[in-house]
């Protein structure tokens, strides 16, 4: 009953509660007009005044309803809008969150937590880090804006690239993360090597007629099913340190026995033998 009422319009209301209350007022004036003078010739003027009265209070009550009801529709709006531009702040945040800005790929903390989950399910799966090699060249010679579009371009190569249900993420300055899944080593080693050509074979002009060649080393390897994630990515490292050592541009599978990177990193770049010129111009 209470919801059907407060479903209608304030001035529905006002005349349904000032025929109820008329009603009752007539019935109740009646009764007692019957009761203490019986009936004489001022019972129907007195039965008209009483269908008067409730109106008398129903009316401003109908207008003070109508005032309340048009305040709260403007409230309930208000609540709306704001909800709207809550959720719409909530995805942009989530998206910032998930979603390298640069270069639109997933972020590291995306890329690892979305690897964690899909790798369980999957009997064989491969995980590929991949490098840029000599990146800080590109910044000292050309600007960091320009080393910065290096980086997009190489993400858009990793979307032309991979399959629909692989993962990619920049999990590093210079760095990316690959996760094939129902993929073999030596077919994630292919996958590794169209990549690793794709990149080497696209034009990057960091001005007007200057041409400068990318190249990236990849570290491969298959992951174990119940594998510890440091476990799987320290492997795919060493695979990576394995290429940079065997001159950069390549791609390494992981081999138990490898040389892991030694620690603090910083410390031992004499261990990197030295490979490309420092600046790849075409
Ligand atoms: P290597 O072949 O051994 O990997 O050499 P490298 O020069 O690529 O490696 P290094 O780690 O010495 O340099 C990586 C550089 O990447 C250093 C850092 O300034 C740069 N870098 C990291 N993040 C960004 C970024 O977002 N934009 C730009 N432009 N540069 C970045
Ligand atoms: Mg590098
Ligand atoms: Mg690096």
């Amino acid at each position: 009953m209470n919801t059907t009422m407060s479903s209608l319009s304030p001035v529905r209301q006002t005349a349904i509660i000032s025929a109820i209350a008329a009603l009752l007022s007539v019935m109740l004036t009646a009764a007692a007009y019957l009761l203490f003078f019986g009936m004489d010739n001022r019972f129907w003027p007195a039965i008209n005044m009483s269908l008067m009265i409730p109106w008398v209070i129903t009316i401003p009550l109908g207008f003070y309803m109508s005032k309340q009801r048009f305040h709260l529709v403007c409230l309930t709006n208000r609540l709306k809008e704001t909800q709207t531009k809550l959720r719409t702040a909530n995805k942009v945040l989530e998206q910032r969150v998930n979603v390298d800005g640069m270069t639109g790929l997933l972020s590291r903390d995306s890329f690892l937590s979305q690897l964690d989950q899909l790798r369980a399910a999957e009997a064989s799966s491969v995980l590929m880090i991949v490098d840029v090699d000599h990146f800080k060249n590109i910044n000292d010679n050309f600007g960091h804006p320009i080393g910065d579009q290096a980086l997009m371009l190489l993400g858009k190569i990793f979307r032309k690239t991979l399959r629909r249900n692989d993962l990619v993420g920049r999990i590093g300055g210079e760095e990316f993360g690959i996760f094939l899944p129902a993929t073999s080593a030596p077919e994630g080693q292919i996958i590794g090597e169209i990549i690793r050509h794709e990149i080497e074979n696209t034009i990057f002009e960091p001005y007007q007629n200057m041409r400068h060649v990318i190249t990236v080393s990849i570290g491969v390897t298959d992951i174990v099913p119940c594998q510890q994630r440091a476990a799987m990515l320290g492997n795919a490292d060493t695979a990576l340190f394995t290429a940079k050592r065997r001159g950069r541009n390549q791609v390494v599978l992981f081999e138990p026995g490898m040389r892991a990177k030694p620690r603090p990193v910083h410390d031992n770049v004499q261990d990197y033998r030295p490979a490309l010129p420092h600046s790849n111009f075409r």
